[in-house]
């Protein structure tokens, strides 16, 4: 297979089926590489931060899965790696969705503007966002990527938007070392109302960041599909 050109170049993992990535849906998951931000708890980082040391992933076998499966899946999680900062996601969902599929991607939500041209051309039911903590602990949460304003103002406009269509969007926190039950709090109030900030356990990656060139441990890019 020769390198894959445009969006498909940063498909660098595929997973068949997941029964618990998209709640109460069967979706199958795309992963994206690369991603605006470096949180050293970070489980994909080698999706994330060094995207060419994965396989790229042949995008006729993917379309050949979602055309043969689009009558059973219920849909198609997009993930990473940070999504949004892709570029030519767009074009992406939108040969996903003339496949017949919906698509959940999954953000942190420090581009609203690519949320908000997704959500406005309709090509993304579902967005899932990563809120991280309170504002003020951001820059420590993201390896310094982030800085407090940029992290309200970014996240003020993602939960004005989830406001406005409250179906969707849903949130999650990860209870990341340093982050306590009180922080946990302070960033469930920030939620519009009618959601809930969803509390994931955190599971320390196998490896750190420095050493690592391969951590697959949790939701780990598949570098082969099998059909
Ligand atoms: S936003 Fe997600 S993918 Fe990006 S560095 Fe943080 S944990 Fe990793």
């Amino acid at each position: 297979m020769s390198e894959p050109i445009g969006v498909w170049n940063y498909v660098r993992g595929f997973e068949n089926l997941s029964l618990c990535d998209w709640p109460g849906k069967t979706s199958c998951i795309i992963f994206l590489g690369g991603c605006n931000l470096r949180c050293p708890t970070c489980h994909n980082f080698q999706l994330a931060w060094d995207m060419h040391s994965l396989p790229a992933i042949d995008p006729q076998r993917v379309r050949a899965y979602l055309r043969d499966r689009a009558g059973w899946l219920d849909g198609v999680t997009i993930t990473g790696g940070e999504p949004t900062t892709v570029p030519g996601v767009g074009e992406l969902v939108y040969e996903i969705r003339k496949a017949g599929l919906p698509v959940k991607m999954d953000t942190n939500g420090m581009r609203p503007e690519v949320v908000a041209d997704l959500l406005q051309a309709k090509l993304v039911d579902t967005f899932a966002v990563d809120v991280k903590g309170p504002y003020a602990k951001y820059p420590a949460l993201t390896g310094k990527a982030v800085s407090e304003i940029a992290a309200r103002a970014n996240m003020t406009r993602i939960f004005e938007m989830a406001a406005a269509m409250p179906d969707a969007f849903y949130f999650r926190i990860t209870q990341v070392p340093g982050l306590t039950k009180a922080d946990v709090a302070v960033a469930q109030s920030y939620l519009p109302p009618k959601h809930e900030l969803k509390i994931q356990k955190f599971v320390p990656p196998r490896r750190t960041p420095e050493n690592a060139k391969s951590n697959h441990e949790e939701r780990r890019p598949a570098g082969n599909m099998v059909d």
